[in-house]
C-alpha cells in the first residue's frame, strides 16, 4: 500500500490526521504521514498516534515498506493498535526531527567543503557523518569546520526539485554518494538545490534556509579502512 509522503512537500508538519490503512506485526500503515522512514542515513522519527477515544500509541520508529512509498510506523510493545479505518491524529518527536533536519542539511554543505566521492553517511539527532574517499592528509577538522561555518552564515533558502531518471542519467555527476543510489522506480527523482553551493538527489528532510543549522563542530575525523575517512560533526548549539 502507498503512503502519501507529506514530509516530502513540507517537512515542517508536525502533527496531520491520517486513516489507518492496514496493522500487522510489522507496523502500523496510514495513507499519509509526517513520519520519515529510516532512509538516506537518516534514522526514522518517532512521536505518536492519538486516537479518537483519547488513547496515546507511541512510534518509536519508522520504516520504509515493501511497496515504493509505503511506510511503517513502528508502535511501542504491548501498546494498543488502532483498527484499519479508524481515523489517527500524528505527532512526530519535532524536536529530534528539527535536530536531524539541522545536521542533514549541514552533511549537504560539507560534503562541498570537502570535495571528494561520498562512500557513507548517516544522521542521528546527536551527530551526523560523511565518509570519504580521500587522503587523511587532506582533511584538517578546523579548516572543515570554519568553511561550513561560513558557509552556513550565508544563510541560503534550500530548494526540492525533482528531475526525470532520464535527466539524471544524463548528469551522472549530481551523484556523490557512491553507496547510496537515488531511490528509482516512480520515474522521478528529488533534488536538493542549495543555489550556488549543493544539488544532489535526496530524500530527505531539510531545513528552509541553511542558516537554521546555526554552526556545526567537527568532533573527529579518523580512518574507517583503506578509502573511507570518516568526518562527524555536531551542532555547535
Ligand atoms: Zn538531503
Amino acid at each position: 500500500m502507498t503512503t502519501e509522503l507529506l514530509f516530502r512537500e513540507d517537512a515542517y508538519l508536525k502533527t496531520a490526521s491520517a486513516r489507518v490503512l492496514a496493522v500487522d506485526e510489522r507496523g502500523i500503515e496510514l495513507d499519509r504521514t509526517i513520519f520519515y522512514p529510516l532512509g538516506g542515513g537518516q534514522v526514522g522519527d518517532t512521536g505518536a498516534l492519538l486516537r479518537a477515544n483519547g488513547e496515546r500509541i507511541p512510534i518509536t520508529d519508522t520504516r520504509k515498506g515493501e511497496a515504493i512509498d509505503s511506510v511503517l510506523h513502528l508502535p511501542a510493545p504491548a501498546m494498543q493498535r488502532p483498527e484499519p479505518g479508524e481515523t489517527v491524529t500524528l505527532e512526530i518527536d519535532w524536536e529530534r526531527r528539527y535536530k536531524l533536519m539541522r545536521l542533514h542539511t549541514a552533511l549537504h554543505v560539507m560534503s562541498c567543503v570537502v570535495v571528494a566521492p561520498v562512500t557513507g553517511g548517516n544522521i542521528a539527532p546527536e551527530k551526523a557523518r560523511l565518509d570519504f574517499d580521500i587522503d587523511m592528509s587532506l582533511l584538517d577538522a578546523e579548516r572543515i569546520e570554519r568553511e561550513t561555518n561560513a558557509m552556513i552564515g550565508r544563510g541560503i533558502e534550500t530548494e526540492t526539485v525533482w528531475i526525470t531518471d532520464e535527466e539524471l542519467d544524463a548528469r551522472p555527476e549530481l551523484v556523490k554518494t557512491m553507496s547510496v543510489q537515488p531511490p528509482r522506480g516512480t520515474g522521478r527523482v528529488r533534488l536538493l538545490r542549495i543555489p550556488g553551493i549543493d544539488l544532489q538527489p535526496c530524500g530527505g528532510t531539510h531545513v528552509r534556509n541553511i542558516a537554521e543549522i546555526g554552526a556545526i563542530r567537527v568532533l573527529k575525523i579518523r580512518s574507517e579502512g583503506r578509502r573511507n575517512r570518516r568526518v562527524e560533526i555536531a551542532l555547535a548549539s
